[in-house]
């Protein structure tokens, strides 16, 4: 696997194989890789000759008082399953090669109003917007033809696909199945910041979609209450719900009852950490 830094490094390698009509596929991160990742990484290498993974803590998703400062940086061990997993290209740039005039004023945004102010939009209104503009700025880079994002952050994937979408650009975008710890907790950089009895309560996230979804699927159309008890049931696991809503999977529109094609989203805070999860019905 071959490591770069810069722009224009990464731009001389990926051209040299989009010249050699290879088909190049993305996978963007923030970094402290775990197997959700690497999970990713695997579909992406399936669907694409070569593929680039980024490592980029993105400053422009982190509200102030939020933990860019103290998100895991662990650019080496992230390096050595990105080479065992079979990543051809990481690049690693920092803040100041992607944002280089920031210090003259905000940078351009990328805005997907359709989405970004619903589910986690509301307690992170500038979040998806932050997203958005950095994986179009990393799409402009990279050029590939076909990127590969977690279902863990469901919304996160919908924003990118309309983002695509509205703005006609040359990449497919494609979702991966969401990785789980063996007692049911998506996995996520972030759990790292729960205490050990924290990491025992936060599985609850889990068993109440669980528990919501089986209602669902018995025929149960009383959405409001569903999500009413879902988020009493994470209140006595003794976490801080933030949401828990049943939406329609295609566009995360409130669902009229008995509709297909759902998907039951939910956040909650747990100590230092905001969990979120989702499950489709
Ligand atoms: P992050 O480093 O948290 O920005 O995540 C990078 C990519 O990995 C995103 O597309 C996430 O949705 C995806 N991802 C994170 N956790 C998981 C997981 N447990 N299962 C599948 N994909 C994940």
């Amino acid at each position: 696997m071959q490591t770069v830094h810069s722009i224009d490094e990464l731009r001389a390698t990926v051209a040299a194989w989009r010249r050699a009509g290879q088909r190049i596929g993305f996978v963007p991160t923030m970094g402290n890789l775990h197997a959700g990742h690497l999970s990713l990484m695997t579909q992406c290498g399936g669907l694409a000759d070569k593929v680039v993974s980024s490592v980029f803590v993105n400053p422009l998703q982190f509200a102030p008082g939020e933990d860019y400062d103290s998100y895991p940086r662990t650019l080496d061990a992230d390096s050595a399953l990105l080479a065992e997993t079979g990543v051809q290209l990481l690049f690693a740039p920092t803040a100041g090669d992607i944002y280089p005039q920031r210090e003259q004023g905000e940078p351009t945004r990328i805005h997907v109003p359709a989405l970004e102010s619903e589910l986690c939009g509301v307690s992170r209104p500038t979040f998806f917007s932050g997203v958005a503009t950095v994986v179009n700025l990393l799409f402009n880079l990279v050029q590939p033809d076909i990127a590969v994002f977690g279902e863990k952050d469901y919304q996160q994937l919908l924003v990118l696909q309309r983002m695509v979408a509205d703005l006609h650009m040359p990449v497919q975008v494609v979702g991966g199945p969401i990785v789980r710890e063996p007692d049911g907790l998506a996995m996520s950089s972030r759990n790292g910041y729960l205490s050990e009895a924290e990491r025992q309560q936060a599985p609850a996230l889990h068993q109440s979609l669980q528990q919501a979804a089986a209602a669902i699927r018995g025929g149960n159309h009383d959405y409001a209450a569903i999500e009413a008890q879902a988020r009493q049931r994470l209140q006595d696991a003794g976490l801080r719900p933030d949401y828990v809503s049943v939406r329609r999977a295609a566009d995360l529109q409130i669902p009229a009852a008995g509709e297909p094609q759902l998907r039951l989203l939910a956040a909650a805070w747990l100590g230092k950490a905001r969990l979120i999860d989702n499950i489709a019905i």
